[in-house]
């Protein structure tokens, strides 16, 4: 038993750590004599252990000690999941009960807590595979674990799943996107967000692992590493997210202009400096998945009642509440905040992957503006020998800024009028600068259409 525990033993410092030192184990143990235990009930158990990473333990009474597995996604529900299962050290018997804290600079720091525990009936226990039928509060029914390579081993399930109609989580789905419109007249019939500002992502989490992807399956994760901590507080669940990734201002408001600092870095190192001065925040408004069953058919009401449950609330991710009915008194109240404006979503709508949909309407704040005529740009083709398109500006703290050109909305006559009063009352030439909305709507561009870095 010395032996078999003594890799055990050699990682540890049985002053520090809280965990058992393994002298109660003998040989005699409980269940089987070594040589054939095939058939016979032993004990289990499963910890949830928030190491560096999170990931769970399985250990298995075998002859005396417990033959152990890590398992970064958990235990599969499903037979169509196989999941990597890191063969490690034998631990002593005691460790069947073991919680606690591993402090800071032990080997395997962190909090362990049992997730589950039971008999298992071994039907084989080999040196490179063993097929156990487990009993436990979770984990119920026929598995298979096998060496692939080295310490390498999958786990696998052998039976259909326990709940019925179980489903493996997709791995990508497209978001239903709005329409613009105005509020809707059925107010009672819709619950309204405020629009986020930001880049629209899905979240993937499975088993503390978090990936996040954009509207064409360009995947952020990396982008946004800050966002992982999100993952271990669901724990061992799995849940597909849809929300905005957003830079907030000082006042808390969204801000498209920070969040541009953080689209486009390409190196991991780039991201790691910006995620301290300018760090994302997951807003997050629905749920598409749920522990083996997809919600995307379920209205949005109800999608939005077990999203809530979930209570995500961190320090970068959070659920805003949504408002039934009184859409027009949420888009007075973003109006004021300067905010975009509101979503409207049917609350009995299903949630419709990659569509446009009707059932989703994105209602603006309509702001005016009053502008300046700052130059023209001579017309081409029907236009040719008249003014094309008007260069316009406006005043901001009193600096004039570039707002765009606008090519319709007058006649050759006021064109003609505004370019020759502009003349009259010129000033030394100076160039417009560029405003931040210019720069705003071509990253949004490259972002919706995958194209990288933003000239
Ligand atoms: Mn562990």
């Amino acid at each position: 038993m010395a032996a078999k525990l003594s890799s055990y033993r050699a990682k540890r410092d049985f002053a520090s750590t809280p965990e058992p030192g393994g002298e109660a184990s003998t040989g005699s143990g409980y269940g089987a004599p070594a040589d054939d235990s095939a058939g016979c009930t032993e004990r289990f158990v499963v910890q949830q252990h928030h190491a560096r990473r999170l990931h769970w333990d399985l250990r298995l009474e075998r002859d005396g000690t417990l033959a152990s597995w890590a398992l970064p996604r958990g235990i599969p529900a499903h037979p169509d999941e196989n999941r990597l299962a890191v063969r490690t050290e034998d631990h002593p018997l005691e460790y069947l009960e073991f919680e606690g804290e591993i402090s800071a600079g032990e080997y395997g720091a962190g909090l362990m807590s049992i997730w589950d525990r039971g008999t298992y009936r071994c039907e084989k226990f080999g040196d490179g595979e063993v097929i156990a039928v487990f009993s436990g509060e979770r984990v119920r029914g026929r598995y298979a674990l096998f060496q692939t390579r080295d310490d390498d081993w999958l786990i696998h399930r052998m039976d259909p799943p326990e709940e019925p109609g179980y489903e493996p989580m997709p791995e990508r789905i497209k978001p239903m996107l709005a329409r613009t419109g105005a509020l809707p007249k059925e107010d009672d019939a819709y619950g309204y967000e405020v629009k986020w500002d930001g880049i629209r992502a899905l979240c993937f989490c499975d088993h503390g692992h978090v990936a996040l992807q954009g509207r064409n399956f360009t995947d952020f994760t990396s982008r946004y590493p800050e966002l992982r901590e999100l993952g271990p507080q669901l724990g061992a669940q799995r849940a597909i997210l849809d929300g905005e990734v957003v830079a907030l201002d000082e006042h808390g408001r969204p801000s498209f202009e920070r969040l541009q600092a953080r689209m486009h870095l390409e190196s991991d190192s780039a991201v790691r400096r910006r995620v301290r001065d300018t760090p994302a925040t997951y807003v997050i408004f629905d749920l598409l998945y749920l522990n083996g069953r997809p919600t995307h058919s379920l209205g949005y009401g109800e999608r939005r009642r077990l999203l809530e449950r979930l209570g995500l609330e961190g320090p970068l991710w959070r659920t805003p509440p949504y408002r039934r009915g009184e859409g027009r008194a949420l888009l007075d109240a973003t109006a004021a905040l300067g905010v975009e404006g509101v979503v409207a979503k049917r609350l009995d709508c299903p949630y419709e992957p990659g569509r446009r949909s009707h059932a989703w309407i994105k209602v603006k704040n309509v702001c005016v503006q009053d502008v300046v005529v700052g130059g023209f740009s001579p017309g081409a083709g029907k236009r040719r020998g008249r003014v094309g398109a008007l260069a316009v500006g406006y005043f901001d703290c009193g600096r004039l800024v570039y707002a765009g050109k606008v090519g319709t909305g007058f006649t050759e006559r006021t064109a003609v009028h505004a370019v020759s009063s502009a003349r009259a009352s010129a000033q030394p030439p100076e160039p417009l600068p560029r405003t931040p909305a210019a720069a705003r709507h071509r990253a949004r561009r490259a972002e919706a259409g995958g194209l990288g870095r933003v000239p």
